[in-house]
């Protein structure tokens, strides 16, 4: 199969290929050309993932295809984008038609998910790396940056934290005995994190900064700090960990999880107090975990204000991320 065929048959015949209003003109010509609505700014960001370093050379097409997006569009959520396509660069060591054609519906389904079209990309053989650049649009000046954090401001994540760090195991296949259920919700949050798109557009005009947990809360937060000029104080009681997670990890291992663990993709965020009820109103997995303070740096509290010391993994979950 040469080259062009298989673009056409896997990608130019994708669902995720579908027309859009956003895409003018979409795979077949040099360029793809993008709709931007009047007023709005482009957000564009991009990610690679190599085989062998991000994710195991065998790992399953159709879940890799759906990871990398979702890893992808992430960060359109983080700032406040709406998700308008993508692009695929794919290097591939040999042209497997099954391996295309799962990975291909992988993209498909989180491709729907979240509202992206797939408008071009580019294709070469070479050891198996995935590159994904997403595009965006946001009304000029209300992106989400990370350096708009005020001391007095609340510190929110959009959801729960450390699933996929207790997923990691599993995926490895090196788990412990779990139940079945639990094992296959924190799979899925996993293979498929499903990008916080429609909280960051919700947190426009409100957050005062905001960005997507792939490296894990302590370093996300401290980024966050960093850019902001500002102290976090992160209060690890109120960390919102997933039903099951305490009880089969144990609180230590969950709290290292929630802390340290990368992959989540939830977005954490800064906002006003005065702002708090009405966004958890409409979004009720929003939960305050700390404040921001004058100062640098994130300090984690327990329960009684005394600052600890993050409790590492047991697992070698957050040095194997390659990033
Ligand atoms: P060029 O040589 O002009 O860069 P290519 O021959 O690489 O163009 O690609 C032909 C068309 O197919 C372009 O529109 C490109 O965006 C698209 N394309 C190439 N590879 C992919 C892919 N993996 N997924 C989606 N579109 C692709
Ligand atoms: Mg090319």
């Amino acid at each position: 199969m040469g080259e062009f065929e298989l673009i056409r048959r896997f990608f130019a015949a994708a669902a995720c290929a579908r027309p859009s209003p956003a895409v003018a003109l979409g795979i077949g010509d040099d360029c793809a050309l993008l709709q931007l609505p009047v007023g709005e700014q482009l957000a564009i960001s991009t990610d690679t993932l190599v085989a062998g370093v991000h994710f195991p050379e065998d790992c399953d097409p159709f879940r890799l295809g759906q990871r990398a997006l979702a890893a992808a569009a992430s960060d359109l959520a983080a700032m406040g984008a709406a998700p308008l396509a993508f692009t695929l660069a794919l290097t591939l060591p040999q042209a497997d038609p099954a391996w295309l054609q799962a990975f291909a519906l992988g993209l498909d389904c989180m491709a729907r998910d979240c509202q992206l079209v797939l408008a071009g990309g580019d294709t070469t053989r070479g050891p198996l790396t995935i590159n994904i650049s997403v595009l965006g649009s946001v009304p000029a000046a209300q992106a989400l940056h990370r350096s708009g954090a005020r001391a007095g401001d609340l510190l929110c994540v959009g959801g729960t934290l450390g699933d996929a760090a207790a997923a990691l195991p599993l995926v490895l296949g090196q788990g412990a005995a779990v139940p079945a259920e639990l094992a296959a919700r924190l799979c899925e949050r996993y293979w498929a994190p499903q990008p916080q798109l429609a909280l960051g557009q919700a947190l426009r005009g409100k957050a005062s900064a905001a960005l997507d947990i792939s490296d894990g809360l302590l370093a996300d937060c401290t980024h966050l700090a960093t850019a902001s000029g500002v102290a976090l104080k992160i209060e690890a009681a109120r960390l919102p960990l997933s039903p099951g997670v305490v009880d089969w990890l144990g609180a230590e291992q969950s709290l290292a999880c929630a802390l340290g663990g990368g992959d989540d993709y939830r977005l954490v965020f800064t906002l006003p107090p005065a702002a708090l009820s009405a966004l958890q109103a409409s979004w009720p997995g929003v939960t305050v975990i700390g404040q921001v303070l004058c100062g640098a740096g994130v300090q984690v509290v327990d329960a009684a204000g005394q600052t600890i010391t993050a409790p590492r993994a047991g697992y070698q979950h957050f040095g194997g991320s390659g990033d």
